[in-house]
């Protein structure tokens, strides 16, 4: 069996449905078809729900009523019978009636507001298939997707469901389910955060030991930086699991930051392609040897780094572990981390407990908080082979005021951190220079 995951883009309009159709119709083995909702979808949504938390009712309801139009275009545009078209238009006013209706209470539903555009498109995507004859079922993702209360996918129960749903049906090649959505500990309706439709794929992969996960998105694969700030970025035909993992998590956005952990424990190899123009090879992210030397570039905004100035750290034990401990109270996890002998600087993604953390630490010694930065992470393999790499690295920039390095933790990356306005700079040097 192999997974199929779409992006956004890739079911944007009645145009990309038809392109993912034939993808999916090109490959005869069972398969499980994961998709995220129509694109600009869960932007609209996620809007509707900082309208209603700012009382703003009225206007999120013409959100909705907006979205709901375009529907309407892409239905008349996807299908070509009576029908279909009325199943498909008769599903739609059902669930912007639903939408509405959840304005109500907006803070109990912020998250089922968010899960309805993958509904919505696996839904018409389903509805489409019965139209061309093509048996397909339809599962839903809150039937066997869920997370415990660490927000950490239950990646057993995932497997018992999922395989138990299977079986049940094994009579049916293809199956369609939401990417993103997923049930918590509290079984009310959660998502694996933005982008979690590829961290749906490679959880559904590893559940069912599947032969392949496909990503199927808007770009040739993983290109050696990010093309949206640098011209002139090239794809990667091939990348081992390690790399892969390292890019995603500091910020590649072609691949949610989890992604890769439950195809790589499961030695499941990802095939990242472009659904407009399928015949390029893409991205295979597979148990490879790292070839030498730095393969790609990323980088991560929104970052806060820390910096905890005690002399009482000079020679003493268990400093870190009393810093760590705060952290853990606040379930905030550490990207990076340097130290010296009277200070420490570490990085968080998370500003929520913030003014929490900071207070504590300053019991501890000075603390000194620099929002605004990006970590810049260079994937590749840094190990012997690698020598004068990082000497090039920080050549490159030169002309950057660099505030921390992070070298080491792994063979595969190296990160620096700097402040976010002099990312575009930095990624556009890294790129002249290295490759
Ligand atoms: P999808 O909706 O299919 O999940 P995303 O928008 O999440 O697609 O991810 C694809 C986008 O990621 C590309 O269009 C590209 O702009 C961006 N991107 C950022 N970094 C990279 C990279 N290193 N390689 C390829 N694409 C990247
Ligand atoms: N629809 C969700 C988002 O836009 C999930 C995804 O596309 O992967 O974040
Ligand atoms: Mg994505």
């Amino acid at each position: 069996m192999i997974v199929l995951k779409f992006g956004g883009t890739s079911v944007g309009s009645a145009e990309n449905i038809k392109k993912a159709t034939t993808i999916v119709n090109s490959y005869s083995s069972s398969k499980i078809i994961v998709l995220s909702a129509v694109s600009g979808t869960t932007n609209t949504l996620t809007e509707v729900n900082k309208l209603l938390a700012d009382s703003k009712k009225s206007n999120a309801i013409d959100l909705i009523n907006a979205l709901e139009l375009n529907y309407h275009q892409l239905i008349k545009e996807l299908f070509s019978s009576k029908k279909y078209q009325l199943e498909a238009l008769l599903f739609i006013q059902t669930k912007f009636e639903e939408l509405r209706l959840y304005t109500d209470a907006s803070y109990q539903n912020e998250k089922i507001i968010l899960a309805q555009g993958e509904i919505i498109s696996t839904h018409l995507f389903q509805i489409y298939q019965n139209e061309l004859g093509n048996t397909s079922l339809l599962i839903s993702a809150l039937d066997f997707m869920s997370i415990d209360i660490y927000k950490e996918a239950n990646t057993k129960s995932i497997k018992n469901k999922l395989t138990s749903i299977l079986s049940d049906n094994n009579h049916i090649k293809t199956f369609i389910t939401q990417g993103y959505i997923c049930t918590n500990h509290k079984d009310e309706i959660d998502n694996l955060k933005r982008g979690g439709s590829d961290y749906s794929a490679s959880l559904i992969g590893a559940a069912i030991e599947a032969k392949e996960i496909q990503i199927w998105t808007d770009i040739d694969g993983i290109h050696n930086n990010d093309p949206r700030f640098v011209e002139n970025t090239f794809s990667i035909n091939e990348m081992s699991f390690d790399e892969a993992a390292e890019l995603a998590y500091f910020g590649a956005k072609i691949l949610h930051p989890q992604s890769i952990i439950p195809a790589q424990k499961n030695n499941i190899p990802v095939l990242l392609k472009n659904t407009f123009n399928p015949n390029d090879i893409g991205t295979i992210i597979k148990n490879c040897a790292p070839s030498s030397g730095v393969r790609a570039v990323a980088a991560k905004d929104k970052i806060i780094a820390i910096k905890i100035k005690s002399y009482r750290m000079l020679m003493a034990y268990g400093f870190l572990k009393k810093i760590f401990e705060v952290f853990e109270k606040y379930q905030t996890s550490i990207d990076m981390i340097t130290t010296s002998e009277i200070a420490v600087s570490l990085t968080i993604d998370h500003p929520k407990y913030l003014d929490n953390i900071t207070q504590e630490l300053k019991t501890f010694g000075k603390v000194e908080v620099d929002k605004q930065m990006s970590i810049v992470c260079l994937a590749g393999n840094f190990s012997q082979s690698g020598k004068g790499i990082s000497a090039s690295v920080i050549n490159c920039l030169k002309n950057i005021p660099i505030r921390m390095i992070s070298y080491g933790g792994s063979n595969y990356n190296m990160s620096l951190l700097i402040a976010s306005e002099d990312k575009v700079k930095a990624l556009n040097l890294l790129n002249d220079g290295l490759f």
